[in-house]
């Protein structure tokens, strides 16, 4: 049985990565999704491309698929993205927040402007989308489902890398409070955290053999992840498998919060 079966999705950033897997993994499991694609002018051609891509997958697993320009960072883009998904669709069932971005920099090199931009489109993105998501929810009454992509990141420390892990720390916690606010109208909220991902944000290390493999040293199970491995969790967290789950974070890491420099038994004694 097709799990999401005629349920409908609003994915941010679902033209590449970890974004288009879920898309293409909702539709496989039977849901209507609409992609939103944000294209700054460097990257247009590739993005828009990217998202027309995955809506003729879409399209050949049966399901309906929207293509939504906008910025997540944007007010007006995000009521614009819920106004043409809800003029189309008439209801949306589950919100994926997955749209994100990272800069690296030491801290006290870092300047404000880019701070606040890492800050706008992976932390105000999702509390924009999340709060129209349940003004939707709760004006139609029968409750939704909001996913959030944070990141090992969000409990782990990253240097020169302050304002992502703020931003998914601050996701982490926007995600908590917003389970327990909504808990009793039947509104679900849950993140994943993945680890390392093989996705176009991590292109620098991936073609490189060097740092790729000493990345993937420290990750217990021995390799980057995969989307689709992303994708699965937020397909089982958005089905009534995961109904009695909420305000959870689920790690999606192939071990690396473990700890894997504990391996070898270095303060035991042994
Ligand atoms: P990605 O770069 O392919 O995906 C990010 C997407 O967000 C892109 O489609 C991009 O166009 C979109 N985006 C950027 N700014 C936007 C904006 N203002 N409005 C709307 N969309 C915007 O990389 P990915 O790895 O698939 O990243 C997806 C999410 O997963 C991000 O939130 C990222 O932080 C998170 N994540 C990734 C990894 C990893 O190792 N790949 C690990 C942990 C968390």
């Amino acid at each position: 049985m097709k799990r999401l079966e005629g349920m409908n999705v609003l994915i941010t950033g679902g033209s590449t990565g970890i974004g288009r897997a879920t898309a293409i993994r909702f539709a496989e499991e039977g849901a209507n999704v609409a992609i939103n694609y944000h294209t700054s002018e460097e990257e247009a051609e590739i993005t828009l491309s990217e998202a027309q891509k995955t809506c003729s997958l879409i399209r050949e697993k049966g399901c309906q698929e929207m293509l939504v320009q906008g910025d997540v960072a944007n007010e007006e883009d995000v009521m614009r993205i819920f106004r043409e998904v809800l003029g189309a669709w008439k209801k949306l069932d589950v919100l994926v927040n997955n749209a994100g971005i990272q800069t690296a920099s030491p801290t006290h090199e870092a300047d404000v402007g880019t701070y606040d931009r890492v800050l706008a489109v992976n932390l105000r993105g999702a509390f924009l989308c999340s709060r129209e998501a349940v003004r939707h929810f709760l004006d139609r009454g029968s409750g939704g489902i909001i996913l959030n992509n944070t990141s090992v990141h969000e409990t782990v420390p990253k240097p020169y890398y302050a304002a992502y892990a703020a931003s998914k720390a601050g996701i982490g916690a926007l995600g908590k409070t917003l389970a327990l606010e909504y808990a009793d109208k039947g509104i679900r909220v849950n993140t994943v955290a993945p680890g390392a991902i093989a996705t176009p944000i991590n292109r620098e290390w991936l073609e490189d053999p060097e740092r790729r493999a000493e990345v993937e040293g420290h990750i217990p199970i021995g390799r980057a992840g995969r989307a689709e491995e992303i994708a699965a969790v937020f397909a089982f967290l958005a089905s009534d498998d995961a109904a009695y789950i909420t305000g959870q974070t689920i790690y999606v890491d192939g071990g690396l919060t473990l700890c894997s420099d504990f391996r070898t038994p270095w303060s035991s004694g042994i």
